[in-house]
């Protein structure tokens, strides 16, 4: 069964505002090793989609930050993360039974979503 990561946009992707430690580059890596990938952010859904466009990534969904719980009942996945760069991402994550990473550089590593070099 796959695995599911939800990415916050703001602090946590690179073309996030803040950017972020996350490249589109490892956002494509997670998706060739199979894991059901999308963002959960304060940003509205149609400006989403628009990012991930923009950066030629395909994703499951984009939902708001308070929707996570959502996800996880519209997609059955062995793992659910959440990487984001604040407290209220590590709520959100909490409340809908996802695993919170914090959005550094320990978080790639722990999913093995480092592009090979
Ligand atoms: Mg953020």
């Amino acid at each position: 069964m796959a695995k599911l990561i939800s990415f916050d946009i703001d602090g946590t992707m690179e073309f996030g505002d803040p950017p972020g430690i996350v490249t589109v580059e490892m956002v494509r890596t997670a998706r060739d090793l199979g894991y059901i990938v999308g963002s959960c952010s304060d940003r509205t859904v149609s400006n989403q989609q628009r990012l991930w466009a923009e950066h030629s990534v395909p994703v499951s969904f984009t939902v708001l930050k308070h929707q996570l719980d959502g996800v996880k009942a519209q997609f059955e996945a062995e793992e659910y993360y959440h990487i984001g760069d604040t407290e209220l991402d590590e709520y959100y994550s909490g409340k809908a039974g996802f695993l919170f990473l914090p959005a550094d550089a320990s978080a790639p590593l722990v999913l093995g979503i480092n592009p090979p070099s």
